[in-house]
């Protein structure tokens, strides 16, 4: 994967060599892994950018996560894409290490990266926006920008042409794996209101890269968007039993925190 070409620096700043050497020469390498599949090399060229030069750079501290954004350097007339991203500490060594086997999903370092990159997709094409709702039943999303980077790293991890994989991500949450439910066709529309019309704004603030994803991977295992693109009337009616499935989630929460289930039942079929 030629960097020029794709606009971008991999920064080992505050490393020294070896260990310098080393970051470039990994980071190169867990691109090269997402330039080699189909939705990492979509992912790219919708990134592509004369004018928006991309940074990756170790993550300032030891601790778990990696970064995905935009800054503004000091006298420049653009934005930078900047990427936070240490691949040693997302090994089974690493700060991002667990001993839960459960907790893997999405937690490969090319997975990371890929995540990551949604973000400076976003960020790229002025569409970052936090703002909107999600409903309870995605409050393992974190945000709107969460659930689109993790929405499009789980049809990255279906994408056939990604040979080597973890699972589908349930959430923003830690890396634990989707439910069957949530993970079946359809699923993502059924398991929350919000989810239908987060999904159709994704789609209207980002037509080139979305109806790739649809077009070029229509009949992976995983590809809400592709779904979407299909059956928006059939998605749109899902969100109906989202939202009955957001409530059924809000009993469940308030029975867990031990309230009695009728009393909890009535509390949220109350609510407006
Ligand atoms: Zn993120």
């Amino acid at each position: 994967m030629d960097l020029r070409y794709y606009n971008t620096t991999i920064n080992p700043v505050g490393l020294v060599s070896p260990a310098r050497e080393k970051y470039v020469r990994d980071v190169h390498e867990h691109l090269k892994w997402v330039h080699r599949t189909t939705s990492g090399r979509i992912l790219l060229n919708s990134i592509r950018r004369p004018n928006f030069p991309i940074e990756i750079r170790p993550h300032p501290t030891a601790v778990c996560n990696a970064v995905g954004g935009s800054e503004r350097k000091p006298g420049a007339a653009s934005l930078t894409g900047v990427i936070t991203y240490t691949p040693f500490t997302f090994s089974s060594h690493g700060s991002c290490a667990v001993d839960h086997a459960m907790e893997k999903a999405g937690r490969l370092w090319d997975e990371i990266l890929f995540h990551e990159l949604v973000h400076v997709f976003r960020a790229a094409t002025g569409s970052w926006n936090q703002a909107p709702q999600l409903t309870f039943g995605m409050r393992q999303y974190d945000d709107n920008e969460e659930f689109i980077a993790v929405l499009c790293t789980n049809i990255y991890v279906s994408d056939r042409t990604n040979k080597i994989k973890s699972g589908l991500r349930a959430g923003h949450q830690g890396f634990g794996a989707m439910t069957p439910q949530d993970a079946r066709r359809f699923g993502l529309f059924t398991s929350s209101k919000a989810a239908f019309g987060l999904v159709k704004q994704f789609c209207a603030d980002n037509p080139i890269f979305t109806k790739a994803l649809s077009d070029k991977l229509a009949d992976v295992e995983y590809n809400p968007i592709a779904d979407f693109y299909r059956y928006p009337k059939l998605c749109e009616l899902l969100s109906t039993i989202g939202g009955l499935t957001d409530k059924a989630k809000m009993i469940d929460a308030l029975v867990a925190v031990g309230i009695p289930r009728p009393v909890a039942a009535q509390f949220v079929m109350l609510a407006p």
